[in-house]
C-alpha cells in the first residue's frame, strides 16, 4: 500500500467550507493509498494568538508556545471529526500524542525524533492520520513550537520518518514563481526546481516553504510537491538535482526586507578584529548576512558594513557599544531601510556573466549597490528600499523570465 504526506495550509483550512474541500481531496486519494495528513491552523489563527501574547507582554516561553500551538488542535479535530463522517477511519493526532519530540528552543524548536513504530501502529488501525504541524514535545514535556510557517516542516519530517512515497504541500498558490507575481506579474510558474535552489530561494525571501522544510527533504533526498488546494493544475516540483534534466542560469528572483544593515565606521585595520566583531555577535546567536570590509580614506582604519535581521540590529548594535573599548570603532551607524535582492539558478555554477548582467542592470536603473555575497549558485545585492520593485522587475527581464 502507498503511503502519502500531505500538508494543507493555514488558507487551505480556513473555513468549514475549505476543510471540507481538504476531505474531497483526500477521499480521491484514498482508494490506493494511506495518508498522513500534516495540517496548519486556520488562517489568522496563530496571529491572533501571537497578538494576545503580545497584549500580555509574555515572556513565558513555556505558556507562549503552548497558546501559539492551539490553533492546530482546532483544525485536525475538525477535519477528522468530517472525515468520520464520510466514514473514513481517521485519527486526529497532537503533536505530543505521535510523539514528535524536539528540542527546547521555544518557538524554533527543532525536530529531534519521530516515533516511526507508533505511526506504524496507528497506520494498522486508520486509513487517515491527521496531525498537527508546527509543535512537539521536548523531554521534559512541554509543548514546543517550530517556528512560523513549521507545519511544512512536521510534514518533510514525518514523511522522512515513514519513508513515504510522496510529500504534497498544499497551498494557497499553485507553485513556486520565477519571483512574487503580486510584485511582477508576468512570473511564471517553475515546472520542476532542485533542492538547492528552492533552499536559496526560501532563505532569501520567497515565503513558500519553510526553509527548514527544503533543508530536511534535501537531507532525506525526499521529493516535494507545491501544489494550489483550489485549482486542479499541476504545481511544482523540488528534486535532487540530479533529476534537473536542464538546469537554468537563472530559475528565479526572491527579494527580502527582512535585514537591517550596521555599519561600524574607523576600525582599526588589523588582525583579530573581524573575529572579535562576530564572535560577540555569535555568542549572542544574533546570525550575521552579508559582510562588507572596506579600507577607509586614512588608509589605517577600515570601516565594516554587515546584516542581520531586522529584530535583532538593535541587539546588535547594544552589544558592539557595550564593547567599544575591545573594537575601538568611531561610529556605528543603522540602516533598516534596505532591501536584499538575490538571483538563483544552478546553472550559474558553470556559466560566467551571470553577475555582470545583475550589476548591469542595476546600473542601468541607476540603482547603487550597498553589499554584495554569492554562492556557487545566487548573487544577492543589497539595496535601497525603494528600488526594489524595479530592481526585481528590470532582473526578471534581464535573465529572460517574463512568461
Ligand atoms: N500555524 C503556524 C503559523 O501560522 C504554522 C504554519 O502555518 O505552518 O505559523
Ligand atoms: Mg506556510
Amino acid at each position: 500500500m502507498k503511503l502519502v504526506v500531505m500538508k494543507f495550509g493555514g488558507t487551505s483550512v480556513g473555513s468549514i467550507d475549505k476543510i471540507k474541500n481538504v476531505a474531497n481531496i483526500i477521499e480521491k486519494q484514498l482508494n490506493d493509498k494511506k495518508l498522513i495528513v500534516v495540517l496548519s491552523a486556520m488562517s489568522g489563527v496563530t496571529n491572533q494568538m501571537q497578538e494576545y501574547i503580545d497584549e500580555i507582554e509574555s515572556n513565558e516561553i513555556i505558556e507562549n508556545d503552548l497558546i501559539l500551538t492551539s490553533g492546530e488542535a482546532v483544525s485536525v479535530g475538525l477535519l477528522s471529526a468530517i472525515l468520520k463522517k464520510r466514514n473514513i477511519k481517521s485519527i486526529p493526532l497532537l503533536g505530543w500524542q505521535i510523539p514528535i519530540i524536539t528540542d527546547s528552543n521555544h518557538q524554533k524548536a527543532k525536530i529531534l525524533n519521530i516515533d516511526k513504530v507508533r505511526i506504524d501502529k496507528y497506520l494498522n488501525d486508520y486509513d487517515v492520520l491527521v496531525v498537527a504541524g508546527f509543535q512537539g514535545i521536548d523531554i521534559d514535556g512541554n509543548i514546543t513550537s517550530l517556528g512560523r510557517g513549521g507545519s511544512d516542516t512536521t510534514a518533510v519530517a514525518v514523511a522522512a520518518a515513514v519513508d513515504a512515497d510522496r510529500c504534497d504541500i498544499y497551498t494557497d498558490v499553485d507553485g513556486v514563481y520565477s519571483t512574487d507575481p503580486n510584485l511582477e506579474p508576468k512570473a511564471k510558474k517553475i515546472s520542476k526546481l532542485a533542492f538547492e535552489e528552492m533552499l536559496e530561494m526560501s532563505s532569501t525571501g520567497a515565503k513558500v516553504l519553510h526553509t527548514r522544510s527544503v533543508e530536511l527533504a534535501m537531507k532525506n533526498n525526499l521529493t516535494l510537491q507545491v501544489l494550489s488546494s483550489i485549482t486542479k493544475q499541476s504545481g511544482t516540483l523540488v528534486v535532487d538535482e540530479n533529476k534537473l534534466i536542464e538546469k537554468e542560469i537563472v530559475s528565479g528572483v526572491s527579494f527580502s526586507n527582512n535585514e537591517s544593515k550596521l555599519t561600524l565606521s574607523g576600525i582599526a585595520d588589523k588582525p583579530g578584529i573581524s573575529a572579535t566583531i562576530f564572535g560577540l555577535l555569535a555568542n549572542n546567536n544574533i546570525n550575521v548576512d552579508m559582510i562588507v570590509q572596506n579600507t577607509s580614506q586614512d588608509g589605517v582604519t577600515a570601516n565594516i558594513t554587515f546584516t542581520v535581521p531586522n529584530n535583532e540590529i538593535h541587539n546588535a548594535k547594544k552589544i558592539l557599544e557595550e564593547n567599544q573599548n575591545l573594537i575601538d570603532f568611531k561610529s556605528i551607524e543603522t540602516d533598516s531601510n534596505i532591501s536584499k535582492i538575490s538571483v538563483i539558478g544552478m546553472g550559474m555554477m558553470s556559466q560566467s556573466g551571470v553577475a555582470k548582467k545583475m550589476f548591469t542592470t542595476l546600473a542601468d536603473n541607476s540603482i547603487n549597490i550597498l553589499a554584495i555575497s554569492t554562492s556557487e549558485i545566487k548573487i544577492s545585492v543589497l539595496i535601497n528600499k525603494k528600488f526594489t520593485k524595479i530592481a526585481v522587475k528590470s532582473l526578471h527581464e534581464a535573465y529572460n523570465l517574463d512568461n
